[in-house]
């Protein structure tokens, strides 16, 4: 901490309520243009790291693949946009650095140029403040919305700089180059500028998550050389069970996917030069370029590209440091309110807990569709509003080349693990009448409680119709409905739509029978 000579001071004096948010993402310009809904006359202001706002951060695997131009196109609204329509004040480069509850201020400093210009995780430049000086911000209500960072798993080669790894915009001076994560709007232009700077022609992915999923698709689209490795034995473990998953990995082997399953990242081998050092610049001591990795059984594989695609961390250190508590995989913790345990202050997104409304839990799991649902509720009640949120059932859809693979609820061993008697059954069905073209296969797995008749979720694979029957299932789950709600509710019916019989209730009839 400097010393306070340094301090700016950015002072209460409008005496309009003063609503702070850190973040502007998701779930900081959800907070703020909600504030300001309830609010006219607050003075709204989002300190923000980033030297952009408000972007969609899903859309980034497609900007990738080329099938959007853009990064730009990906900016829902620009700070500039948000002054001038809403009045919102917002500080972009800038990074909150120290919460002092007991004063009801936030500290922050201002990034360098260089930072500005490379605000991402790739980022091989030094971080640093732009100077000596640190601005502090009054608030009378502050809403935390500092999202999450990569994971970058100590593994050999990597050679990761442990005094940056607690900053929420990872970067090191002494990562390997060619190592990608992706997280923010910094690293997709990195990504695309690196492949395009230096060719690459092979990538390997590590981990077989959402984002390593997603990625897949987008670097074999651009015509690479693909191989995702996952620790687990089937790909996306945290949202299908081994035996959907087995349609996933199908699919991608279809699409000339390398995928291996049951091994982990064990080393990256680096070289002092490029492998292509005819398009780059001359090494600089001390950088290392990937040459190959090597799997936990010793698979040796040259590529140009890695990326880690091995989950997230909530950004919570500033808030740990003022006294907020942490739940769940550190993330802050947050009532249905959005509150956390210090008094004006809420949190949401990513760096936040949700409840999980099936089994009445704190859950990790940061999603932009919560994380601009709980921003709304954040902002309303920082402006003095009492919005609930009211939870999450764990919903998330993907796609992959012709798949679309999604989950919501419980399957039939987590179920277990939280108490129930569950009972599951998957159906294979059509997506239109049996005579119209271009109808493709759907499996749907549904979970119930045998004593309760409760559903308790799904997890469907398609060509089609994905995410319309998991959103009945999370509507299902969220009005506790039984397996036989589900067999009596009155779908609709057009042949290019869907069979006469609609497939979730010819899954629903299969499993009411299980139940009787
Ligand atoms: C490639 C990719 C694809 C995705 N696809 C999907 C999808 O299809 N569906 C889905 O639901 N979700 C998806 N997600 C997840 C979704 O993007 C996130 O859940 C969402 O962005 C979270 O929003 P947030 O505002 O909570 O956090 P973030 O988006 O992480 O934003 C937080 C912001 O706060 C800034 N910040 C952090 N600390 C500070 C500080 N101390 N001071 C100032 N600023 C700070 C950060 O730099 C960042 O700009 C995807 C994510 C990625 C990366």
């Amino acid at each position: 901490m400097r010393d306070n000579n340094d301090i700016k001071r950015n002072d209460r004096s409008s005496g309009k309520k003063k609503i702070l948010i850190v973040g502007g993402v998701a779930a900081g310009t959800s907070a703020a243009s909600k504030a300001r809904r309830i609010d006219p006359n607050a003075d709204i202001k989002i300190i923000q790291e980033e030297p952009v706002v408000s972007y969609g951060a899903c859309g980034i695997p497609y900007v990738i693949e080329g099938v959007i131009d853009d990064f730009s196109e990906l900016i829902v609204r620009s700070a500039e946009e948000f002054e001038k329509i809403y009045n919102i004040d917002i500080i972009e480069n800038t990074r909150a650095v120290r919460i002092d509850v007991d004063n009801k201020q936030v500290y922050a400093e201002t990034l360098s140029k260089t930072d500005r210009n490379n605000n991402h995780n790739n980022d091989n430049s030094s971080y640093k403040s732009n100077s000596n000086a640190l601005m502090r911000f009054d608030y009378d209500s502050l809403v935390i919305a500092t999202g999450a960072r990569s994971v970058i798993p100590n593994i050999k080669g990597i050679i990761v700089n442990k005094e940056l790894s607690n900053t929420s915009t990872y970067r090191s001076s002494t990562m390997v180059k060619g190592l990608l994560l992706l997280r923010n709007y910094g690293d997709g232009i990195y990504m695309r500028d690196w492949i395009k700077k230096e060719d690459s022609k092979s990538c390997v992915i590590v981990g077989a998550g959402l984002i390593g999923i997603e990625m897949v698709q987008a670097f074999r689209k651009r015509g690479m050389d693909v191989t995702i490795i996952e620790m687990a034995d089937h790909i996306l473990p945290s949202l299908l069970d081994k035996e959907m998953a087995e349609m996933v990995k199908q699919e991608l082997e279809k699409n000339g996917i390398n995928v291996i399953l049951g091994e982990g990242l064990q080393e990256v081998v680096t070289s002092s030069s490029s492998p292509h050092s005819s398009l780059s610049t001359s090494s600089s001591p001390g950088v290392r370029y990937l040459e190959r990795i090597r799997t936990s059984k010793n698979k040796e594989i040259a590529t140009d590209l890695l990326l880690l695609g091995t989950g997230v961390r909530p950004n919570s250190e500033i808030a740990r440091a003022a006294g907020i508590e942490v739940g769940v995989s550190n993330a802050i913790k947050v009532d249905e309110h959005m509150r956390t345990n210090i008094r004006d202050i809420f949190a949401a997104g990513d760096c936040a807990t949700a409840r999980n409304y099936i089994i009445n839990e704190d859950v990790y799991l940061p999603l932009g569709t919560t994380a601009n649902k709980q921003g709304r509720i954040a902002g309303e009640n920082a402006a003095g509003g009492n919005a609930e949120f009211k939870g999450i059932a764990g919903s998330a859809i993907t796609k992959t080349f012709d798949l679309y693979v999604g989950k919501t609820g419980l399957d039939k061993q987590e179920a277990s693990v939280y108490g129930f008697d569950p009972i599951e059954k998957e159906i294979k069905s059509i997506t239109r009448a049996s005579y119209y073209p271009d109808k493709k296969s759907i499996s749907i797995k549904l979970v119930a409680d045998k004593e309760s008749q409760k559903v308790l979720g799904a997890q469907i694979v398609g060509g089609e119709g994905v995410k319309g029957r998991i959103d009945l299932v999370a509507f299902a789950l969220l009005m506790r409905a039984t397996i036989n709600d589900l067999v009596n509710y009155d779908a609709c019916y057009v042949p290019p739509a869907s069979p006469v019989w609609e497939p979730m209730n010819i899954a629903s009839s299969q499993i009411a029978k299980l139940l009787v």
